[in-house]
């Protein structure tokens, strides 16, 4: 208990909500309180989600190149 960290593979389902298993959420979630450094990497994996493209991708410069404008 509490030694077994969380594969990307959890984390990834966790921020994408599709842990539908109410015992798996529960022990990804019980986890992720208890530990900072699962925890660090759900939050950095929730930025790139949400915020991720606005910076790693440059969608606008993109765009000016776009023949269709
Ligand atoms: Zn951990």
């Amino acid at each position: 208990m509490g030694e077994q960290h969380l594969s990307d593979v959890h984390l990834e389902r966790y921020v994408n909500g599709i842990i539908y298993d109410a015992a798996e959420l529960k022990w990804v979630e019980s986890h992720l309180y208890e530990c900072p450094d699962c925890a660090d990497r759900m939050w950095s994996m929730q930025e790139s989600e949400d915020g991720g493209s606005a910076e790693t991708e440059t969608p606008d410069l993109y765009r000016r190149d776009d023949p269709l404008q």
